[in-house]
């Protein structure tokens, strides 16, 4: 994209989502209307009230750092353009929409489905990590799905660049500003408001979980309840699950960070043994393929 963007070069469609600090069209370019895009939204008088301008740019700059990787599991910011209202993110255009829609619709997923969904996450958190970025809000609803049902992370607003092992900065802050979706965060920003590569993988181990079970492990009827259950490391299984899995999510769901495996120790875990972590076609299989 070489000339300058503006709202005009577009024309926007329907919505497909509302973030707290967004909203999300899809948009086809006026030029050639050939290539959808999802262009988010984000109003600056919102931002600056709701004090989130370091997040805006934060995802900005973190997406355009995990871009140089080509990585299919991150979604692709193709530019950015503001306006004296807004700022416009142009984002690839995922059109099978959230992960949690799937788990909404179809309660829990077939172990097949289940491995190659939670493998192509791996991969990409391992992927992030190696940047030095992590996500911090993973979650199903910023995991979305190419139409062929690969998965593709999205919403960075509240990631940030870490080196490996060490804190994260920010994370007292984001801790004491925590907002979103109670059932993924960890233990480690609730008690101690630390955050580290190890929390995206207790989000990783919780959504795996969820795949399986049709619901997260730590849901409480508050949030306060939620966040009881997570520090008391209060869960159980539902439903009868593979004993390979309940392995893999009883290593990650520790209290202690440092207990946890790495997304890179993940690839040798024993129930993706028939994953083949070289072979980028077969890894990136959507489910409905
Ligand atoms: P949050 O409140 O979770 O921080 P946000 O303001 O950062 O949200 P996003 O989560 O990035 O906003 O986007 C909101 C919703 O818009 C998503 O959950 C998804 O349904 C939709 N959406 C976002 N990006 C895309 C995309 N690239 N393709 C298709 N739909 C998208």
């Amino acid at each position: 994209m070489a000339s300058k963007r503006t709202p005009e070069s577009y024309v926007f469609l329907e919505k497909l989502g509302q973030g707290s600090y967004s909203t999300v069209f899809r948009a086809v370019e006026r030029a050639n209307g050939l290539r959808n895009y999802a262009i988010k939204v984000c109003s600056k008088k919102h931002i600056i009230r709701e004090r989130k301008v370091k997040y805006v740019t934060v995802e900005k700059d973190l997406l355009n750092l995990l871009a140089g990787g080509g990585h299919p599991g991150v979604v692709r910011l193709f530019c950015t353009f503001h306006d004296t209202d807004n700022l416009y993110y142009v984002l690839e255009f995922v059109s099978g929409g959230e992960l949690l829609g799937l788990v909404r619709r179809m309660g829990r997923l077939p172990e097949e489905w289940c491995r190659r969904i939670a493998s192509q996450l791996v991969d990409t958190v391992d992927y992030m990590h190696a940047k030095g970025v992590i996500h911090r809000d993973l979650k199903p609803e910023n995991v979305l799905l190419s139409q062929e049902g690969r998965i593709v992370i999205t919403d960075f607003g509240a990631a940030c660049c870490a080196s490996e092992g060490g804190s994260a900065p920010g994370a007292a802050d984001r801790a004491a500003s925590f907002v979103g979706t109670a059932e993924y965060v960890s233990p480690e920003l609730l008690l101690h408001s630390q955050c580290s590569f190890g929390s995206d993988v207790w989000a990783l181990g919780c959504i795996i979980y969820q795949l399986t079970q049709g619901a997260p492990p730590f849901r409480g009827d508050t949030e306060l309840q939620s966040f009881e259950k997570i520090v008391a490391l209060d869960y159980r299984w539902v439903y009868a699950a593979p004993p390979l899995i309940v392995a893999l999510v009883q290593s990650i769901l520790v209290l202690d960070p440092l207990q946890r495996p790495s997304a890179k120790q993940l690839k040798q875990n024993p129930w993706f043994t028939s994953v083949n972590w070289d072979d980028r076609t077969a890894l990136w299989k959507g489910i409905w393929e």
